[in-house]
Order: C-alpha cells, then structure tokens, then sequence
C-alpha cells in the first residue's frame, strides 16, 4: 500500500529487528495518519534532490525501538520521524541542503555520518538542525 506516491506503508514499517525476532510494528490509525504526514515531507525531499530515498527506519513499536537502543521519546514511536540516505548524494550535504530548503521538519539530525533522521511534527515545526557522531551526543547546527 502506497502511503504517498513514491512511499510505501512497508518500507516505512519494515524492521530487520522485529522481522528476527518476531516483534509486532503494525502502527495503529493515529500512527498511519502520522506516517502519511511524515511521508508528505520525504516526497518534497526527493522532489528537492530528485533522486529517490532509502528508508531505514521510520515507524518503531515500543518494543522495536527499545531492541534498537532507540531514545525513550524518539518520534519513530509516533510514525513521525524516518532515518533515510538519498541515492548519490553524501548525507552532510542533504542535512545542509533541506536545512536551507523551506521544508517543514521539526529536527533534522545528521548521524553518525550515515543517515539522516528527519522528523515532523503536527504543530509548528520546529526546524532544529543536529549533529550526533560517536561519544558526542547532540551537537547543535551541522558540524
Ligand atoms: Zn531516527
């Protein structure tokens, strides 16, 4: 099932954890409506590269996301945050270029150098730009 044009609900449910270990991640309504709002803005980042995203992680059960060594709060749990590279192009670069877009994420956080997490929210977003790499915690801006 298509959840927007170029995303579908699988890839953004899909867990190599909960699939291994059996664990439940079908989201419930409220979450399915939050990945449609999550998705909305990952369509308008593939229009900014045109190039296509992978995700690898977007929706999180409790359980997933505790098997994963994911925050407590992490917006994964909600269906409101996905972790993505963009074919062909180096992830600092994607941070730099949806952070300067009028893309509305609530955080974008370059990690680890090898993905990007970006998150939306249903209120006012709050367009927070992070760093995470190894022993750092969160950096502020791009680093
Ligand atoms: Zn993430």
């Amino acid at each position: 099932m298509l959840i927007t044009p170029h995303f579908a609900l699988e890839e953004m449910i899909t867990s190599q954890v909960a699939a291994r270990e059996g664990l439940d991640n079908t989201p419930t309504p409220e979450i399915l409506s939050n990945l449609r709002l999550l998705c909305q803005v990952l369509e308008q980042v593939r229009v900014l590269f045109g190039r296509p995203l992978i995700v690898s992680s977007g929706y999180r059960s409790a359980r997933v996301n505790a098997r994963v060594g994911g925050a407590r709060d992490s917006q994964h749990l909600k269906g409101l945050a996905a972790d993505f590279t963009v074919i062909g192009i180096d992830n600092r670069e994607v941070v730099r270029q949806v952070s300067k877009s009028d893309l509305a994420f609530d955080q974008l956080i370059l990690e680890f150098d090898s993905w990007v997490h970006l998150s939306v929210s249903a209120a006012a977003p709050r367009r927070e730009v992070l760093t995470i790499r190894k022993g750092t915690g969160y950096l502020p801006g791009l680093q």
